[in-house]
């Protein structure tokens, strides 16, 4: 159930918090959960948040001092479990745990458990959903990075947004490849996970323009035909807007990749720890980050035939 990358995943909550973590060899201030919230917004702003999120802090004090910051894609069990053993101040999540709205947090149901364990550990919470998909450096800049793709832009752009703010992406990859060697590649890119890639369209049909979208994309078939993507990588294809797509295909494109939706988003977390980092070093302040190392896609196996 772990993500290959990471192999840092000791159980130990031992160190004294405060012993390492500063890389920069100056004498740095130490970080207030707000501070680290003026950082957050500096790289995902939540005017780029789509109305129906629920983006920003969840639980936590501005005031308490944050060293250690867990990202993850989902704030699950495992990874509470996972931050509050390293001893985090702070879990940065790409999901929110409340996206409804609720009328208790009692820690019987496994919200207000989350809430409870996290408060009662000490570890704030903070959510950076469509605001992380949509910034410059985001998930889907991010994405589009990974597969090499050039001259990008969103597909579709931020209501307040700069034009290269948005929800995913759509760009030309370097060279033409067909879409069984594209597919290979997405694959090897995205992280390990029991459901694997799946591709609708002919594996030697050739692809050059490509759109994704991190996490579930198949609201934005639209702007994928009118940018003449050869093909569309998103995930969490249901079956009758992917089937459409297909009867709607033009010379068999766009063609569909459908990844894990944890896995598309999982890549942004190394990155956008490095420029939360980043960002807070140029204020003074050094924190620790570390991504979690727990899969946190739902799926454990899967039967095919042949
Ligand atoms: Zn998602």
């Amino acid at each position: 159930m772990e993500t290959p990358s990471n192999p840092d995943a000791r159980a130990s909550a031992e160190e004294p918090a405060g012993a390492g973590g500063s890389e920069s060899g100056q004498e740095a201030a130490q970080a207030r959960l707000g501070d680290v919230l003026l950082a957050v917004e500096e790289l995902w702003p939540e005017s780029l948040a789509e109305d129906w999120d629920a983006v920003g802090i969840v639980a936590g004090r501005p005031e308490r001092s944050v060293e250690r910051i867990l990202f993850a894609v989902d704030p699950t069990h495992e990874v509470i479990d996972e931050a509050l053993e390293w001893g985090a101040d702070l879990l940065i999540t790409h999901h929110p745990l409340l996206l409804k709205p609720v009328h208790s947090v009692a820690g019987t149901g496994f919200k207000g458990d989350a809430v409870h364990r996290l408060i009662e550990g000490g570890c704030a919470l903070v959510t950076a959903h469509t605001n992380g998909d949509s910034a410059v450096g985001g998930v889907s800049d991010v994405l589009a990075d990974a597969f090499g793709l050039q001259d990008t832009v969103p597909l579709a752009p931020a209501a307040n947004g700069l034009p290269e703010e948005g929800i995913g992406r759509v760009g030309n990859l370097p060279e033409v490849a067909t879409l069984a060697e594209f597919a290979e590649l997405v694959f090897s890119i995205m992280p390990a996970v029991a459901g694997g890639v799946r591709v609708a369209g002919d594996p030697q049909g050739l692809v050059r323009r490509v759109a994704v979208c991190g996490g579930a994309g198949d609201s934005l078939f639209g702007a994928v035909r009118e940018q003449q993507a050869d093909v569309y990588v998103t995930a969490d294809l249901r079956h009758h807007p992917a089937s459409e797509a297909r009867e709607a295909a033009v010379n068999g494109r766009p063609y569909l990749i459908d990844v894990s939706h944890f896995g598309s988003e999982w890549l942004w977390l190394t990155p956008a720890a490095g420029a939360l980092e980043n960002v807070l070093a140029d204020q003074g302040f050094s924190v620790e980050t570390r991504v979690s190392t727990r899969n946190t896609d739902p799926w454990d196996f899967i039967l095919t035939p042949g």
